[in-house]
């Protein structure tokens, strides 16, 4: 499943293909992905101008010229792959176009999950991949994104001013284990599976100790605490800067790979020893909240 980095490099590869072209044609091939596409998506966007794209949590904001707002989200495997004019005209149209794909050798499983495609004045194209289709895709108005239903109750970012002292506050005598905290969208947004399990790790804390451990008894953070944040920030922006991780069927917008995966120091290292400096652990997994957890039992409390 994509998480904040990897919607981070989409959004950086959406933005260098989409921003300022203007939208000729948008094809779907099906009424819905986990929810119907919006009434008339097609005909209420077309002539409108990509304008900016942001990244709210793990959504895609694309903003249009006109204050409409295309809210796209990736699920748990959707993808663009970006065809520029040259490109497209390289794959050859064969029977109905609003029925099939014709970039089917491009994008897998020959084109029977390209269920949308945008198609922009420059010939350029791009084209939404999704195998499981539990990705999302709305039409919202500029200013909406605050209050819509999918977005309203998330937390703060990571990358924005989020820090120990506030998260110390959501969590003061919380129960929760620390790792299901940092996955619960409302305390912090974007911060998957890998990357719970990454600074967890790196920070030498225990993913079942109890949120509420890790807050002294006045409400500030510990020190622990404090260790934590950083390490969340520092591991999500190591992963933004190498492209983001490639795990899965997940491919990042240009569908070149990235490789953060390699430099996991917990995630998905089970039975393989510790890498931190005189440890001598064994990483385990462990089962939270359905979601596999990896762990030195040795280093990590
Ligand atoms: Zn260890």
């Amino acid at each position: 499943m994509p998480e904040l980095p990897e919607v981070e490099t989409v959004r950086k590869g959406l933005e260098q293909a989409m921003i300022g072209r203007t939208l000729t044609e948008v094809i779907l091939r099906r009424e819905n992905l986990r929810f119907p596409f919006p009434e008339d998506f097609a005909s209420r966007v077309i002539g409108s101008k990509i304008d900016s794209i942001r990244r709210r949590a793990k959504y895609l904001l694309i903003d249009l010229d006109d204050g409409q707002v295309i809210l796209s989200h990736l699920g748990m495997s959707g993808r663009y792959t970006l065809f520029d004019a040259e490109k497209v005209n390289q794959f050859e149209t064969n029977g109905d176009i609003d029925r099939s794909s014709r970039f089917g050798s491009a994008t897998g499983f020959d084109g029977r999950h390209d269920h949308v495609e945008f198609r922009f004045d420059d010939g350029s194209t791009a084209v939404y991949t999704d195998p499981r289709r539990f990705g999302i895709m709305d039409l919202i108005d500029v200013g909406e994104e605050t209050i819509h239903p999918l977005l309203e109750s998330l937390g703060p970012e990571p990358f924005g001013d989020w820090n120990s002292k506030q998260l110390a506050q959501r969590l003061f005598k919380k129960t929760t284990s620390i790792k299901v905290a940092l996955l619960d969208q409302r305390v912090v947004v974007g911060v998957g599976n890998i990357y719970a399990c990454e600074a967890l790790h790196r920070s030498g804390i225990h993913p079942q100790r109890q949120s509420k451990t890790l807050v002294r008894k006045d409400g500030k953070p510990t020190k622990k605490l404090d260790l934590l944040v950083d390490n969340v920030v520092q591991v999500l922006e190591k992963a933004v800067e190498a492209g983001g991780s490639s795990l899965n069927d997940f491919a990042d917008v240009n569908g070149s790979l990235g490789y953060f995966g390699h430099q996991f120091q917990a995630y998905d290292r089970e039975d393989q020893p510790c890498l931190k400096a005189g440890c001598g652990g064994t990483i385990e997994r462990i089962t939270q909240s359905g979601r596999s957890t990896f762990l030195c039992p040795r280093c990590q409390r």
